[in-house]
């Protein structure tokens, strides 16, 4: 049915990553990317990708935040993710359809499956990408990421292979606003593939502790070295809970053990975008800051006036916060218990 569509048109893909049926929310915002890719390539239209059992009813979204078109294999083999029969399906697609640009989200899944896409259709795979645009005298994918430590950004090109994929990790880029209303088209491929081809098999999830959202929270305070051990974040939880948000914190923090690694904000950690962001005790190393920049309003605390994080504060608390987050806490609770 596509072929009578578009034939030469370029195709912008982007993987509509599920779990359980719930679209994984990074889908949707690399489907913005893949918009703003879009105006850049006349001609070029945007498509998403979908692999799943019972999965058709997450097409209608995919259509209202921009894809054209869905090309799903819903299959009983794809309940779960295995990377093999997952391979299999997404590279016949690629191969059948032959996608100029193909975006990943850099979560766990994703990351997983783009390699090996790449490995499969022998092409390159930029992965972690900060920025998504089109070069233009070339008319590809420059996709940027920082490199050397986060000290250098590195702008990678894809001249001679096809599809140019592309992962980045949520919150990285803005969630688009979806379309009140949309259509698309849904076109659904075979796997061809049956259990016994498959080397893998799930036989039980056993359920890990409760997740930590910190990508997607709406507040987030996080503490650094400055916060002095373990038991100082007690504090910052306190002040988490009452503004009802989750306690983050930079890479010295995780590496003393203070806190688990999926508290980390950052380069090696965790890229968020919350409403507000409470910096206590965090000096504002580039690192730390590029996983936070993106918050609506940043408040910083810290007692060292020309530490580096008040120049990117939208309010700054110059003191320690050993008074300055018990107030707040009084403040916050004092407001509402209407006193
Ligand atoms: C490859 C690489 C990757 C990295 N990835 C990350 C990453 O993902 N995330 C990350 O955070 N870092 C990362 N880092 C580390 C980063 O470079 C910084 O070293 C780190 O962010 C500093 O953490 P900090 O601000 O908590 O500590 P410091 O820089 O030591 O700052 C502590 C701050 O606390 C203030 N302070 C002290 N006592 C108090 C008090 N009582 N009240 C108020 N303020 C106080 C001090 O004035 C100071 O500004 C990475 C580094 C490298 C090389």
């Amino acid at each position: 049915m596509s072929e009578q569509l578009e034939t030469s048109s370029p195709r912008i893909w982007v993987f509509i990553e599920q779990e359980e049926g719930q679209p994984h929310p990074v889908s949707w915002e690399l489907m913005g990317a893949a918009g703003r890719l879009a105006e850049e390539l006349p001609g070029s239209v945007v498509e998403g990708v979908l692999l799943g059992h019972d999965v058709a009813g997450i097409a209608p979204l995919a259509y209202r935040y921009g894809a054209k078109r869905v090309y799903m294999i819903d299959d009983p083999l794809l309940e779960t993710y295995r990377n093999m029969p997952y391979g299999v399906g997404v590279s016949k697609l690629v191969t059948k359809y032959t996608p100029e640009i193909f975006l990943f989200g850099a979560t766990t899944l994703g990351r997983d499956l783009a390699g090996t896409i790449a490995t499969r259709v022998h092409t390159g795979l930029t992965a972690d990408c900060t920025e998504l645009a089109i070069d233009p005298k070339q008319k590809i994918l420059a996709a940027t990421r920082p490199t050397f430590g986060g000290n250098l950004m590195a702008t990678i090109l894809c001249r001679k292979h096809r599809p140019q994929m592309a992962t980045v990790r949520p919150r990285v880029l803005p969630m688009p606003e979806p379309l009140a209303e949309a259509e698309g088209e849904l076109l659904r491929e075979p796997l061809d593939l049956k259990e016994s081809d498959i080397p893998v098999r799930r036989l039980r999830l056993i359920p890990g502790e409760e997740q930590l959202n910190i990508e997607y929270a709406d507040v987030i305070v996080a503490g650094g070295r400055g916060v002095g051990g373990p038991g100082g974040f007690k504090l910052l939880e306190e002040l988490a809970d009452a503004l009802g948000g989750v306690v983050g914190a930079s890479r010295p923090v995780i590496d003393a053990g203070w806190l688990s690694h999926e508290h980390q904000v950052g380069q090696t950690g965790t890229t968020v975008r919350p409403k507000l962001y409470i910096a206590a005790g965090i000096s504002g190393a580039v690192q730390h800051t590029v996983g936070m920049s993106g918050a609506n309003f940043i408040l910083a605390i810290n007692s060292d006036p020309k530490a580096p994080i008040f120049q990117m504060a939208n309010a700054s608390i110059v003191g320690d916060l050993y008074k300055v987050i018990p107030e707040l806490i009084r403040q916050v609770k004092g407001t509402g218990n209407g006193q």
